[in-house]
């Protein structure tokens, strides 16, 4: 601290000065005079003490003047002769001395009292600085005494002044604040720098909180620096302690640090990936999702040119690229395009890239911002969408119709066709560009007659939600009328309105001649069936009166007439008689054909387990004969005809029983539910069929066997198929010659 000393003597009044001093000296002159007997000639002391006060107090001028005034008076009141000055030689050794010892004294005087002044100066000069200073001062000596405290310190404890700071006592200062470090724990007073200052002579600094206990814990943050002060041997003698109230700046500081954490944050958890470039391109800083893309630290990268880092590495051409947009960036564009850049495990991904100029006021380029989206994704979709849509019109383009879809309500007359496949001209012969050019092209194109009925089609169709079809007569190119049908669905937007339609068109022209061709057969083959039917049951019925007639004549015959003939006419009559049995066996098989399609139209629910009991009894008498076993599964309940069913199981049966072996027939009925439908088998140990068939034995009249060997008509097997039909099931066999064969049938199971 440089003080500047002022001279205050200059501001006593001067002539006040002088007279004062003439009065001193004249005092003392009167003390000298009257009290000359007994001083014993040491008159002088009084003099000088005049000379003396008058330095003292005036200075050094001041001391010469009572000097001079007190030498010429004392000469002329004191010294012999009296009332002469300067009268003898010994008057002016006299005067001299006393001149001279009178400067003497009163230039120390005037020195000392220089130096109290400035002192006392430099001291309230001091004071007035160190109060007016912002920061508290204080300083504290060996023994812990506080020999200094300025009104900062006050202040920033919120005394009024040093006065009233001073004249609290400790224990209550002790009970009103308390000091924390930055963590927030108390701080003991060995962290305070004034120790290390007063015990280890070195300076320090620390930051500590400052809490008021008594006004709900409000905390000031400050600074308190320490220095030592020495004494001449080099020990610490004092410690001058300042103290900074910072906390505003504290404030502002944990503000901005705060800001700049968020902000921090904000960069490291965007997917995005961030730096910052300084204008010439080296990478200052990246985000975490940049470095962690590449399982890069901040060292491998920072203060790299960015187009020199791992990014980058994989092409020169994209570094040279990058370069090109570092300098064009510098110069405060911003650059934007697709690249690609290397991230870990050597893998390419596709980003968005940014290169954006930071300037500051002036307009100067301070930092340059890279930026990158990750869209590998959607680059990728793009080029599968790009290729989708290629295969789809290459479908679109090679479906045997006309793809179309269009905009507005296709019965309207502003309906207006987007697209349409390249099939366009083959039906119709309207080209892709009249298709697309000609709005309200359906209403256009169909025929006057349905124009109504499609018009109501449409609306109803779109109306309906659901996708579509609607057939009618279209006018081709040429004139010609061509059936088309169009399959038709809405396209609406996101809230449900339509927007327009598409779908496809297709001639059904050749289909329609075919329908057409079908339903006639059908008709055709339905009434040849019935003919067929009633033929058959007529032939059979009529058939049996005369064939009656026959068996009874030929037997009256054989009866009557036996004894007439020989041996040859009676195996004849016996060969008729049997043809005409066998004749009568194959009119009743056929009439049980011919009715499976008439009889029993309304089927009802059936207990399987009686039909077959019935089939049984009816079979009773062979089945004695051959001695045959048979079992059965449980059976189920369907839903049939009882008359066709038994004579299904009737049929199956003695088949099995007659196509057996030496051995007696073991014969096993069994039953189990697949999905929908109940399976049905029946199997034997008899002869067997060949594989080649297995197939023909359902056809009519197909037997394997002669009459001879086995007796049949060969219709069984039909009846079979054509009972397993009408209950809309399925008939087939499995057979091994020697073994045995299993028939299979399925009915449907009821719905319960
Ligand atoms: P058929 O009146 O001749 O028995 P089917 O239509 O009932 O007429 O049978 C046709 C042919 O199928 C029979 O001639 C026989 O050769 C063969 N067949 C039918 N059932 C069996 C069976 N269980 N085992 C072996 N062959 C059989």
């Amino acid at each position: 601290m440089n003080l500047r000393l002022v001279d205050t003597s200059l501001s006593v009044n001067t002539l006040r000065k002088y007279g004062i001093t003439l009065l001193i000296s004249l005092i003392a002159l009167g003390l000298a005079i009257s009290l000359q007997q007994w001083m014993h000639g040491r008159t002088m002391f009084f003099l000088l003490s005049a000379v003396v006060i008058s330095a003292y107090f005036f200075g050094i001028s001041a001391g010469v003047f009572s000097a001079l005034v007190s030498v010429i008076l004392a000469d002329y009141y004191l010294n012999e002769p009296l009332g002469q000055i300067v009268s003898t030689g010994e008057d002016i050794f006299f005067m001299l001395t006393f001149l001279v010892f009178s400067l003497g004294i009163s230039w120390i005087e005037e020195s000392r009292l220089r130096t109290e002044r400035a002192m006392m100066a430099s001291k309230a000069q001091l004071e007035v600085v160190l109060d007016s200073l912002d920061d508290g001062v204080t300083a504290q000596d060996l023994k812990g005494q506080t020999t200094l405290v300025n009104a900062a310190v006050a202040r920033i404890l919120g005394f009024p002044s040093v006065e009233k700071m001073m004249a609290t006592p400790l224990e209550e200062l002790q009970s009103m604040f308390a000091l924390f470090n930055e963590a927030g724990e108390t701080m003991p007073e060995t962290e305070l720098p004034s120790l290390a200052a007063l015990t280890k002579g070195v300076g320090g600094e620390v930051t500590a909180r400052l809490r008021f206990l008594k006004e709900g814990d409000k905390e000031r943050w400050l600074t308190i620096r320490s220095k030592p002060v020495f004494d001449k041997d080099g020990k610490p003698v004092l410690a001058i302690n300042v103290v900074r109230d910072i906390t505003e700046r504290y404030e502002l500081d944990t503000l901005r640090r705060e800001s700049q954490e968020r902000l921090q944050k904000v960069l490291d958890n965007l997917a995005a990936f961030v730096g910052v470039l300084k204008p010439d391109g080296t990478l200052i800083e990246a985000n975490r999702a940049a470095l962690e893309a590449a399982n890069l630290t901040a060292d491998d990268v920072y203060n790299l040119p960015f187009e020199k880092t791992y990014w980058w590495s994989h092409s020169e051409a994209v570094q040279a690229q990058l370069r090109d947009a570092i300098n064009r960036a510098a110069r405060g564009e911003i650059v934007r395009y697709d690249v690609q850049v290397l991230v870990r495990d050597r893998r390419l991904i596709t980003i968005d890239f940014m290169l954006a100029p930071v300037m500051d006021d002036a307009g100067k380029v301070e930092f340059l911002i890279p930026s990158g989206i990750d869209i590998t994704e959607r680059v990728r979709l793009t080029r599968l969408l790009a290729t989708q849509r290629q295969q789809l019109e290459t479908v679109l383009n090679n479906v045997p119709g006309i793809v179309w879809e269009g905009r507005g309500h296709p019965a309207e007359s502003d309906h207006v066709i987007d697209f349409v496949s390249r099939y366009a001209p083959k039906i119709l012969g309207y080209s892709v560009e009249e298709w697309r050019t000609t709005p309200g092209f359906w209403q256009k194109i169909t025929q006057a007659e349905d124009l109504e009925g499609v018009t109501e089609g449409m609306r109803a169709l779109l109306a309906n939600g659901e996708p579509g079809t609607l057939e009618f007569r279209a006018v081709a190119r040429n004139g010609e009328i061509v059936p088309i049908e169009l399959h038709m669905a809405a396209l609406r937007d996101a809230d449900g309105a339509l927007i327009g339609a598409c779908g496809v068109v297709m001639d059904i022209s050749t289909r329609k001649l075919a329908e057409e061709e079908r339903a006639r057969s059908a008709l055709e083959l339905a009434r040849s069936n019935e003919e067929l039917q009633q033929f058959a049951y007529v032939a059979s019925h009529d058939l049996q009166e005369p064939l009656r007639m026959i068996t009874s004549y030929l037997q009256l015959v054989e009866r009557r007439y036996a004894e007439q003939l020989d041996d040859d006419g009676r195996e004849f009559i016996g060969f008729a008689v049997d043809g005409a049995s066998r004749l009568k066996a194959l009119i009743n098989d056929l009439l049980a054909y011919s009715r499976v399609q008439s009889q029993e139209k309304d089927f009802a629910l059936l207990d399987v387990n009686r039909i077959y009991d019935q089939a049984i009894k009816n079979l009773e008498i062979s089945i004695e004969e051959t001695g045959a076993q048979i079992t059965h599964d449980p059976l189920p309940e369907v839903m049939g005809g009882e008359n066709l069913l038994t004579l299904l199981f009737q049929n199956l049966i003695s088949n099995a029983i007659k196509y057996r072996r030496e051995e007696a027939p073991t014969i096993h009925v069994g039953c189990n539910r697949q999905g929908r439908e109940w399976h049905f088998t029946v199997r034997d140990n008899g002869v067997g069929i060949e594989p080649e068939y297995l197939e023909r034995i359902f056809i009519i009249f197909q037997r394997l066997h002669s009459k001879d060997e086995y007796s049949g008509t060969g219709i069984g097997l039909a009846i079979c198929k054509k009972v397993v039909e009408r209950h809309d099931g399925r008939i087939w066999v499995e057979s091994t010659v020697g073994q045995g064969s299993t028939f299979h049938f399925t009915i449907p199971a009821i719905r319960r």
